[in-house]
């Protein structure tokens, strides 16, 4: 199983200095390649693969590809290449596309190690080091371990339009090395959870807590007030290029505050329960009348599920998306539909009785339509009278601050 993990990084001045330097050598490396593929006419042409054997030759007439490190350099040769194969994808799918332009300083801000020439270090506190080889040493925010069974497979250092470094670690788990799931008839409402992503920014789970989202308020008002500020300041100037800055700054700190919270949110939930299910938005969205009101909510729900999938993979978790039509309509307890508008926050049912919150009973919806997804019966006692909270009082309310302190919501 692939995936990575980023973190900020912290080089010193000289070492900035020098990471730019080879950037831009892999730059003109890039640039290369895409010349000698449109140029010239040779067996050695047409594929990364058979591109790298081109590369002695090119440290021959040029010594400047010399001073980076090697296997880098053929990883660049190889994005030249993946780029090419992505920009056939996107025709192939009808997409009217350009082709593979020379990448100016602007465009081309990374360079990836792989395989070797990298090492990570002092990897016990919360910074890290990482070295490179023909750079030097800087530092890192170890902010997430690196699981003991990934090997590092590459390494990618960037610079963002913001001045800032981030490096991100190309990681692989072996199948056989990752936990196993759970044997689906253990499954039951003790180590299982229905999730209702709330339209209010919260979730909710089936067995009664409510976890706040981040109040973002402060952020997006400071985004707002540097956005005035930049339409009042004259296109292309110096002023203009400094107040962009800090207007992709703070965009970046919302963003990132969100990832790092959700990283918190979900990890959570595949430590702590076998299987966790959650509506599939796909199919939500279809439902949705109002959705573009909606979009930035949407957009980051979907972030939450794609952490959410990838992590039960890591941590041996089941996690299925459910069928989200009618979730909040039906009774949790006897599955007779009620219609009920917005902002109707109970759940009373005309037909047995059973009362509970809305997005309780919703959470519950998801929880039963995740054990049938898995081909399980309903557990003889109903999960309405073993584990839900019948009024809104019995709810655990978890702070979005709780959560980030402590990466966890449990009691
Ligand atoms: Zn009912």
């Amino acid at each position: 199983m692939k995936y990575s993990h980023r973190y900020p990084a912290y080089p010193t001045q000289e070492v900035a200095a020098e990471l730019e330097y080879h950037i831009d050598i892999h730059r003109q490396a890039y640039n290369y390649t895409l010349y000698e593929y449109e140029n010239v006419d040779a067996d050695d042409i047409g594929s990364a693969y058979k591109h790298h054997y081109r590369l002695p030759g090119w440290k021959h007439e040029f010594p400047v590809f010399s001073t980076v490190n090697s296997k880098a350099l053929q990883r660049t040769v190889t994005r030249f290449y993946d780029n090419l194969s992505n920009l056939k994808d996107q025709k192939n799918n009808g997409n009217t596309v350009g082709k593979l332009n020379w990448k100016s300083p602007r465009e081309f801000q990374s360079m990836t190690y792989s395989q070797s020439g990298f090492e990570l270090k002092n990897t016990s506190g919360r910074h890290a080091t990482l070295c490179l080889s023909k750079i030097g040493d800087f530092k890192i925010r170890y902010h997430r371990d690196i699981p003991d069974t990934a090997d590092i497979k590459e390494v990618t250092i960037k610079k963002e339009t913001t001045g800032e470094w981030f490096v991100s670690f190309g990681l692989e788990t072996d199948e056989a090395d990752l936990p196993e799931k759970s044997d689906v008839d253990s499954l039951d409402v003790s180590n299982s959870v229905g999730v209702d992503l709330g339209i209010h920014n919260y979730i909710h789970t089936s067995d009664g807590k409510t976890v706040e989202w981040l109040n973002l308020e402060d952020e997006y008002e400071r985004l707002r007030r540097e956005q005035r500020k930049l339409s009042r300041k004259e296109k292309g100037s110096n002023n203009y290029e400094n107040q962009r800055r800090n207007v992709a700054t703070v965009k970046r700190h919302i963003k990132r505050t969100v990832l790092d919270y959700q990283h918190k949110l979900t990890t959570w939930l595949v430590r702590e329960y076998d299987a966790v299910f959650v509506e599939d938005l796909d199919v939500k969205e279809m439902l949705e009348q109002s959705h573009n009101a909606r979009n930035k909510q949407d957009a980051a729900w979907r972030q939450f599920i794609t952490l959410l999938e990838y992590k039960a993979d890591l941590y041996g978790c089941h996690v299925v998306q459910v069928e989200p039509r009618g979730t909040t309509k039906d009774c949790a307890s006897c599955g007779v539909e009620t219609a009920k508008p917005i902002w109707v926050r109970e759940h009373s049912c005309p037909s047995c009785g059973f009362e509970c919150d809305r997005d309780a009973n919703a959470a519950m919806n998801v929880l039963q339509r995740g054990f049938s997804e898995l081909g399980l019966g309903w557990p003889e006692s109903t999960p309405v009278e073993t584990a839900l909270p019948t009024d809104t009082a019995g709810f655990q309310r978890v702070s979005a601050k709780r959560v980030i302190e402590t990466g966890s919501l449990g009691a």
